[in-house]
């Protein structure tokens, strides 16, 4: 019978941290009835678990079959360990604490896109993230712009001077909640927010700006703003947006005289897909990037007449 049981301790190296994958290890391994731990550090995550050979290898395939959307696996590497004593085995699976180590080996997820859960999240009035600017979970949100060191952990984050709330507490805390773990986890109690300044004085630094407004007066009053023409900055995760009414002629051109830039392309935001048809053409792969959860800017085809309006835009 004991010829049946393997321990195995497993190395995963890629974009592993940051994507959910401790969490999903964890379902898994309770799927499987599998016993052990899983840890990430620095140069990955490392699973230690015991359990029949033959639940072993279909855990180890799923693993890889299975990852999260937003993990990249590079490598596997599977090493046979001693069988845990009767006295030393664990009763369950369980996620440890992260590791510091020397050597770094581990790849880090890119910024992501609002998800569609996060999206319905911010919508729905019952949600203690309704209308929530910084609303995020392990399938999405800032990564790469906000981290200072490995492992990736909410205290090498700059959202370690954010105390989280007791439910965004629990949420981090319980490994079958979409926010499990989540670093940049944060809600209308215990998170940013956003504050609006007029920027029309000069002024030696921005805390000497006069404050305008806070919370939803500032998001409001900013959409005022751009409504009547003004162009503003809004700081998001990685730098200042210089934005502005992309259907205001007069408004792209002050943005373009303000920019030194006379005739490069400006990137355009859209509410969504119906709305981008309206004012871009491009191909199967250009529509498949633009929708992908990275969200990047691509480069299409404008199209006529809807937006020539302006000779400079
Ligand atoms: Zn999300
Ligand atoms: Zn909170």
């Amino acid at each position: 019978m004991t010829d049946n049981i393997a321990r195995q301790y497993i190395h995963i190296t890629g974009i592993v941290q940051g994507v959910g994958f401790r969490p999903f290890v964890y379902q898994l391994a309770t799927q499987h009835a599998l016993v052990g731990t899983v840890i990430n550090d620095s140069e990955g995550v490392k699973i230690d678990v015991q359990g029949l050979r033959s639940t072993l290898a279909s855990f180890s395939a799923q693993l890889v079959e299975q990852a999260p959307t937003l993990s990249r696996i590079d490598d596997v590497t599977i090493t046979e360990r001693l069988l845990w004593s009767e006295l030393e085995k664990p009763i369950t699976f369980g996620i440890e604490q992260s590791q510091l180590r020397d050597s770094t080996t581990v790849c880090i997820s890119p910024d992501q896109g609002l998800c569609d859960a996060c999206k319905r999240d911010i919508s729905n009035a019952d949600s203690r993230y309704f209308q929530y600017p910084f609303t995020n979970c392990t399938h999405c949100g800032p990564r790469y712009s906000i981290i200072k060191a490995l492992p990736y952990d909410r205290t090498t984050t700059s959202m370690q001077d954010f105390t989280l709330c007791p439910d965004c507490a629990k949420a981090y805390q319980n490994p079958l909640d979409r926010r499990y773990h989540a670093q940049p986890i944060s809600c209308d109690c215990c998170g940013p927010w956003v504050t609006l300044y007029d920027a029309k004085l000069r002024v030696k630094s921005c805390t000497e700006l006069p404050l305008i407004a806070t919370k939803h007066t500032a998001i409001e009053q900013l959409a005022r703003k751009i409504k009547n023409g003004d162009i503003v900055a809004i700081k998001g995760i990685g730098g200042f947006h210089l934005a502005c009414d992309a259907t205001n002629p007069q408004a792209v051109a002050n943005l373009r005289l303000l920019k030194h830039r006379p005739s490069k392309p400006l990137a355009i935001m859209v509410s969504d897909h119906s709305i981008a048809k309206e004012v871009v053409e491009g191909c199967d792969v250009e529509w498949q990037a633009l929708e992908s959860q990275a969200r990047p800017i691509v480069l299409m085809r404008k199209r006529y007449p809807m937006w020539s309006r302006c000779e400079t835009c």
